[in-house]
């Protein structure tokens, strides 16, 4: 899976998106920035409850479908196209390793966020991305996954505000529920950090890392959505799919590679054989489900998979799974 665009090309629209700010029409809106390519807009009248809604990209600096996605909200904004309703703080998290093509320095900023001390760049961004956003009511961040995806879908921190959000901006979604964090003294990926503040926010993976205008519209649709909720607008019903987690499958050893074809909701059975170990041995599933967040793909980098870590997260599917909660 090759790269369809250069660093430099990232870094460029990187400073699209901060000259936007200076030359936006500032008799529709009030531009303040927070911090560095962090951004509060506010239109010149807020429509009650005055919720403050969050947008954000690029938590991981090599996930760059959000910039876009953010970039042509932007535009729609900027071309009348879209009216604010209210305020919106809109930013780009690990933006200084985006422009070296990095997902991050020395640590996933997003599992900086919340109650934790480290030191170094990605904690350092952290703690101003944090306070940036602290006072939001809605938040959208958008992601993309490193290994292929069948379609988008949210990991969500199972709650009745996420859900019925998700449930607005996209009725058909797919749903990975995640028990909260523990959060103390252990980072958290952003939304977690807000959630833990009241703050009913959400991830949203928009599909396989990269450039696809399929995903940047998908993105852009979602945000649509995402300000008609907060005007107030009813949510559809929802007919999308729950996976709840089975549990994390950890490598069987550090020369295990999953096969190059298995990707996210990809489906396994027990006894196929799901990969190869070098040498030539096959790997063969001990259980049956649908896998997430797969690593140790051979020919993909191995960006974060290490022995401590599961190679894939299995998953059920459970179209009863609200109705089993209740
Ligand atoms: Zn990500």
């Amino acid at each position: 899976m090759g790269e369809s665009y250069t660093t430099e090309f990232i870094k460029d629209n990187i400073e699209s998106f901060k000259s936007f700010f200076a030359k936006l029409n500032n008799e529709k809106y009030t531009v303040k920035e927070l911090a560095p390519y962090i951004y509060e807009l506010t239109p010149p009248k807020e429509t009650p409850p005055n919720k403050v809604i969050g947008l954000m990209a690029l938590n991981h600096g090599n996930e760059v479908g959000g910039l876009f996605v953010l970039l042509e909200f932007l535009s729609l904004l900027d071309k009348g196209l879209v009216n604010l309703p209210v305020k919106i703080i809109i930013g780009l998290g690990s933006v200084e390793s985006a422009k070296l093509g990095k997902r991050f320095f020395d640590k996933d900023l997003n599992r900086c966020y919340g109650d934790v001390i480290g030191e170094g760049k990605d904690f350092q961004r952290a703690k101003v991305v944090m306070e940036a956003f602290k006072e939001c009511h809605i938040s959208l961040d958008l992601h993309q996954t490193q290994t292929p995806s069948a379609h988008p879908f949210f990991p969500m921190t199972f709650n009745s505000k996420t859900f019925e959000l998700i449930r607005a901006i996209d009725p058909q979604a797919s749903i990975i529920p995640q028990k909260p964090y523990d959060q103390k003294g252990k980072g958290v990926p952003f939304s977690h950090y807000l959630v833990s503040r009241g703050c009913t926010a959400v991830t949203v993976e928009l599909g396989t890392m990269g450039l696809d205008y399929k995903q940047i519209y998908y993105g852009v649709h979602l945000i649509l959505k995402l300000l008609n909720f907060t005007l107030g607008k009813e949510p559809e019903k929802f007919r999308g799919s729950f996976f709840p987690r089975r549990g994390p499958v950890f490598p069987p050893g550090p020369d295990a590679w999953l096969r190059s074809d298995l990707g996210n909701f990809s489906e396994i059975k027990k006894g196929e054989v799901i990969g190869d170990y070098d040498g030539g041995k096959k790997w063969i599933a001990e259980e049956s489900g649908f896998l997430a967040f797969p690593k140790a793909i051979r020919g993909l980098k191995r960006t974060q998979a290490n022995e401590n870590e599961p190679v894939y997260v299995l998953l059920d599917r459970d179209p009863d799974y609200l109705k089993n909660r209740a």
